[in-house]
C-alpha cells in the first residue's frame, strides 16, 4: 500500500511506500562483491520467473535484450493506494500510480556506455513507448524515466536498468518550473530553454558536446559537480516527439557522454534523469531533456535543510575537463 501526502507548507510531496521495506539489497559493503556474481540476480535471463510478468519484451519474451515489467516492490500501487490517514487539515492523494522496470541488457555487468549504438537507441525507443503508455493513463499527472547506477546513485540491483514512475502528482520542480514558463510566456518571452541553448552554443565555455540533434552542456547554476544536460534542438515536451534520427542520435551522444563520466574516476556511480513535461494545460511549455548526474559526494545538511547545493567544480572547470577527456 501506497499514499502521497503534501507538505502544506513547503508543497513537497513525500511517496510513502511501505512495502519497499522488503525489498532485496543487492550490494555488499564491497561492491566488488557483488560486480561479477550473477547468481541470484532477479533480472538476469532464466530468472524471469523472480519478477512479474513482462509488459513488453523485445525482440521476444523468449530471447529478450529488453524486458519491461512492474516494479516487484512499487512505489506507487497500481490499484488499492488508498490513503490511511485521511485529514481535513492536510492534502493527500491516492498513491495510485504505475512503476515498472526496464532491464536494458541481458548480459550481466554490461553498462551503457558498453551497448552498440542501435541498442541504445532501441532502448531510447523502449523508454519512449514507456513514458507514452504510462502518461495515456488517466490518474498519472507525471512520467519520469530514470536510471540509478550503482549503489551510491539510489541502485539497489547491479544488473543495468531503468525506471518508469508515473505519479498522481505533479512534483514541486516540475510544478516551480511550470510557473516560471507561463510566466517568460504572459511577458511575451520565446521558450527559456530554446533561449538557454542558443546561449551556452555562443557562450562555448560550458559546452561539452554538439551534434546534429542536440546539445550537451555542464549548467551555469549545477546542483552537483560535473552534471550534464543535454537538450534536443528542436522544442519537444516529451520523449513521445524524438523521432527515429534523434533517438540514434541521442543514443550515440549518451555513450559519449557517459564514457567521459566514467572516465572521471573508475566506478563512479551515477544518475540519467529523463525530463518530461507534467500533464498540465500548457504542457508545450516545456523543453523535454535529459539530465546526468555523477554521484561525486552526497547529499549533506545543508542541501536537506535549503534545497540549496554546495557544488565543489566550476562549471566552466567542469565542463573543460569533460571536453578532454
Ligand atoms: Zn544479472
Ligand atoms: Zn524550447
Amino acid at each position: 500500500m501506497s499514499e502521497v501526502r503534501k507538505n502544506s507548507i513547503t508543497g513537497e510531496w513525500v511517496i510513502f511506500a511501505a512495502n519497499r521495506h522488503n525489498k532485496p539489497y543487492h550490494f555488499k559493503r564491497n561492491q566488488q562483491l557483488q560486480e561479477n556474481n550473477a547468481m541470484g540476480c532477479p533480472f538476469c535471463p532464466g530468472h524471469e520467473q523472480e519478477t512479474p510478468l513482462a509488459v513488453a519484451a523485445l525482440p521476444q519474451e523468449a530471447n529478450w535484450e529488453i524486458r519491461v515489467f512492474p516494479n516487484k516492490y512499487p512505489a506507487l500501487d497500481e490499484e488499492n493506494g488508498a490513503c490511511s490517514q485521511a485529514d481535513d487539515f492536510y492534502e493527500a492523494l491516492d498513491g495510485t500510480g504505475i512503476h515498472r522496470v526496464v532491464v536494458d541488457t541481458p548480459v550481466h555487468g554490461q553498462s551503457p556506455e558498453a551497448f552498440s549504438d542501435d541498442h541504445l537507441k532501441t532502448v531510447f525507443s523502449v523508454l519512449q513507448q514507456q513514458v507514452v503508455q504510462v502518461g495515456q493513463q488517466e490518474q498519472i499527472a507525471y512520467v519520469q524515466a530514470f536510471k540509478n547506477n550503482g549503489p551510491m546513485a539510489g541502485a539497489s540491483v547491479y544488473h543495468s536498468h531503468w525506471q518508469i514512475l508515473g505519479t498522481p502528482m505533479v512534483p514541486l520542480r516540475q510544478r516551480k518550473v511550470e510557473e516560471y514558463l507561463l510566466a517568460a510566456q504572459a511577458a511575451g518571452k520565446t521558450c527559456p530553454y530554446c533561449q538557454m541553448l542558443a546561449h551556452e552554443e555562443e557562450a562555448k565555455m560550458r559546452l561539452v558536446e554538439e551534434t546534429a540533434h542536440f546539445v550537451s552542456f555542464v549548467p551555469y547554476a549545477s546542483r552537483f559537480a560535473y552534471e550534464l544536460w543535454v537538450l534536443p534542438r528542436r522544442h519537444v515536451w516529451t520523449i513521445g516527439q524524438l523521432e527515429e534520427a534523434e533517438l540514434l542520435d541521442l543514443a550515440r551522444l549518451t555513450k559519449t557522454l557517459l564514457k567521459k563520466v566514467m572516465a572521471l574516476r573508475p566506478g563512479l556511480n551515477y544518475n540519467i534523469c529523463l525530463e518530461d513535461s507534467p500533464k498540465v494545460q500548457q504542457r508545450q511549455l516545456f523543453h523535454w531533456h535529459m539530465e546526468i548526474i555523477p554521484r561525486m559526494g552526497s547529499l549533506a545538511g545543508f542541501e536537506f535543510g535549503s534545497d540549496s547545493f554546495i557544488n565543489h567544480v566550476l562549471p566552466e572547470e567542469a565542463a573543460k575537463q569533460l571536453r578532454q577527456l
